[in-house]
């Protein structure tokens, strides 16, 4: 065993503990991470986000999917195989862990490979697959970065080929004739979504009564129709009381007495803290009873000298917020002035069609009762949508009726999750609504969908009787 001392010991490599080992590195500290895989990257790179996004990005091409509204009758689903979906998959993988090695080498970060547990408040060790001893690492600071895993009952019998979590789908050898997707959430939704689009049969199924609730209402009905329009079924107030494999298909029952049978099953019901590695007993931390660590608004825990960020700590659980929550808490911890984590932040959900939305739904604002009025611009009003043959979507965005402030912005279409960020921007800078309309916009794109929606929505309070 080898005795070392750090400035910073950061344990996980995923998104949130590399922009804190970066940042803390900027800083001039002597920064190690520990990592328990093989190598740095976390669930986002190789199970997670990275992964589902590449295979989407597949989807949409190999199956020419915005070929289908210019093509109509014609349009024939080609023929794609597992392999050709999962082809860019491992040059992506690997472009992004050179990438990653290049920042830590370039910023001095030592990675050393083990699963770290707290021995004490300011030693870790490390411990190597066979469960040997191989570090011990005294440091000022600690930063759990240790992410989340999909949360896999043990009456569920996980197989790796039928009955399958986010981390195993993307094994599977073939494209399924029919999926039965347990869960509406991101995960499952888009899952769901990207093999829909591929010609699978899907039935997604909730306890709740729609997918993705908590997205603003009418966003959650045009996506509800886009993936029926895709050949996609939900079926929602539904619990499963047993899930089995049968020969070699899934077999579900629910509490009320319906059955259902499909080739694989995805279980994507939520996710949990990795914790259980860290002996977290021996700092005194204690887990929250989702499993999540308290942290406060600088990310300390209860510890002050050890931080947790990202899915360790619950929601968002988004590789871009893990990211802003790891640089903060090293900021912090390095002595430097922060700010708090934004009250506003983009979620973009990549289903199959994509949404990205910021700031306030219509069912907040409706709850808080605020006075807030609507501009809409339908994807069919913006040039750029039927140039690219794809005129389903909506912009909407949410202002005060009054004031004029922009209060949200919601977008499902292309590009949505790229778009966004412009009405994140405003929505940061408490702009107000004239902003869309009196500057000018590229044209034809479908940023002119803010201009488009931003004219309706002033008509309105302009017009109003
Ligand atoms: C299917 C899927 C799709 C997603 N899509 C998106 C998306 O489109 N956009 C988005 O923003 N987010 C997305 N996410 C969420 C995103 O992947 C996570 O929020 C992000 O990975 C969290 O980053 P993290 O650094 O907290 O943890 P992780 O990425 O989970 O990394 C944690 C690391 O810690 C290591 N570790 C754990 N315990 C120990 C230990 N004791 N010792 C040493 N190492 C340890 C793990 O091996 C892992 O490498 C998606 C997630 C999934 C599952």
């Amino acid at each position: 065993m080898k005795n070392l001392q750090s400035d910073v010991v950061i344990i996980g490599s995923g998104p949130a503990g590399q922009k804190a080992a970066i940042q803390a590195a900027k800083f001039g500290k002597q920064v190690i991470v520990v990592e328990r895989d093989p190598s740095p990257g976390g669930a986002c790179l190789y199970s997670g986000t990275i992964p589902s996004k590449t295979f989407r990005e597949s989807v949409v091409d190999l199956t020419r999917f915005y070929d289908r509204h210019f093509e109509g009758q014609d349009y024939i689903l080609p023929e794609v195989t597992i392999s050709d979906l999962n082809k860019r998959l491992h040059t992506v993988i690997v472009e992004e862990q050179e990438m990653i090695a290049r920042q830590f080498k370039s910023n001095g970060i030592q990675c050393i490979k083990g699963s770290a547990r707290f021995e004490n408040q300011n030693t870790l060790l490390v411990v190597d697959d066979n469960y040997r001893l191989i570090y011990q690492i005294k440091a000022n600071v600690f930063i759990i970065a240790t992410g989340s895993s999909p949360r896999n009952p043990t009456d569920v019998p996980f197989d790796k080929e039928v009955i399958l979590d986010s981390s195993t789908l993307l094994q599977i050898g073939r494209v399924p004739k029919s999926m039965i997707v347990l869960g509406g959430g991101i995960i499952g939704s888009e899952y769901a979504s990207f093999f829909a689009a591929l010609g699978t049969e899907v039935f997604v199924i909730d306890r709740r009564d729609r997918m993705l609730p908590m997205l603003d209402a009418e966003i959650g009905i045009h996506l509800q129709t886009a993936l029926t329009d895709i050949g996609l079924k939900f079926s929602g107030q539904k619990e499963p009381i047993e899930i089995a494999r049968r020969d070699d298909h899934a077999f579900v029952k629910f509490k009320d007495g319906s059955i259902l049978e499909a080739e694989v099953l995805l279980y994507a019901l939520g996710r949990t803290a990795n914790v259980e590695a860290l002996h977290l007993d021996n700092t005194g931390i204690q887990v929250d009873p989702k499993g999540y660590i308290p942290v406060n608004a600088l990310f300390q825990t209860i510890i002050p000298h050890i931080y947790a960020v990202g899915d360790v700590i619950g929601g968002p659980c988004l590789a871009s917020t893990s990211m802003e929550q790891g640089r903060l808490a090293a900021l912090h911890a390095c002595g430097a002035q922060t700010h708090h984590f934004p009250t506003f932040y983009p979620v973009g959900i990549y289903t199959i069609p994509e949404i990205s939305c910021c700031g306030y739904t219509e069912e907040e604002l409706k709850y808080w009762g605020f006075h807030y009025e609507v501009g809409r611009a339908h994807f069919y009003e913006i040039a750029r949508s039927h140039i690219v043959s794809d005129n389903s979507g909506l912009f909407k965005i949410i202002f005060h009726a009054e004031t004029l402030e922009i209060l949200g912005v919601h977008v499902i279409g292309r590009n949505a999750t790229e778009v966004i960020h412009i009405g994140q921007v405003a929505i940061s800078l408490r702009a107000h609504l004239d902003y869309f309309i009196d500057h000018i916009f590229n044209y034809p794109t479908y940023a002119e969908g803010y201009r488009i929606a931003a004219l309706n929505g002033i008509n309105k309070i302009k017009f109003k009787k």
